[in-house]
């Protein structure tokens, strides 16, 4: 299946100069959704994983059907002041805008096996934070995995050593 058929370019959005990679249709289709999931699950290759990390707010998506397959737990990392217990935060750039994120103090417990996953990996910035506050709590980065990738952006470089999945590369 060429996933690229389901992901919809919206240009100027949020902002001017940006063009946004819309994945509401591969979530429309059923068969696109379930076949996504599946490729980024055999990605993993069979590794073992305690808890998948999923970034507010379309990291939402995949990241608790991943979990469900992988018999792991699920993380939410989200913006600032939306978690409400106590937490760790991290402030970063992205393509668009700044932004600080949360994750619970107590969500991963130290030597954890994490999958962090988001939709689009773009300056890398997100990631980077992402992963800055799994390292606090101990966790250790098994992979980070995306559906999209734009490769013209260079967030690879900004994740250091981690392995990097992606179903599409742009
Ligand atoms: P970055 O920190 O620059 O890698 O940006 C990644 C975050 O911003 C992800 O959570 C994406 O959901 C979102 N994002 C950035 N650029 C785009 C884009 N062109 N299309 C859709 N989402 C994007």
């Amino acid at each position: 299946m060429d996933f690229r058929n389901y992901i919809r370019d919206v240009v100027d959005f949020p902002n001017k100069g940006i063009t946004f990679k819309d994945i509401t249709p591969l979530l429309n289709n059923a068969e696109a959704l379930r076949k996504a999931n599946q490729t980024l699950f055999d990605k993993l290759e069979g590794q073992h994983i305690d808890k998948v990390v999923g970034v507010d707010s379309r990291g939402f998506i995949f990241a608790p059907l991943l979990a469900s397959k992988l018999n792991a737990g699920f993380v939410p990392v989200r913006k600032k002041g939306k978690l409400p217990y106590k937490t760790y935060s991290e402030s970063y750039s992205l393509e668009y805008g700044n932004d600080t994120l949360e994750i619970h103090i107590d969500a991963i417990q130290k030597g954890e096996k994490v999958l962090i996953h988001d939709d689009v990996l773009a300056t890398g910035g997100t990631a980077a934070a992402v992963c800055k506050l799994v390292e606090r709590l101990g966790g250790e980065i098994v992979q980070c995995n995306f559906l999209i990738e734009l490769s013209f952006l260079n967030g690879k470089d900004k994740i250091g050593d981690y392995p990097i999945k992606s179903l599409l590369q742009y």
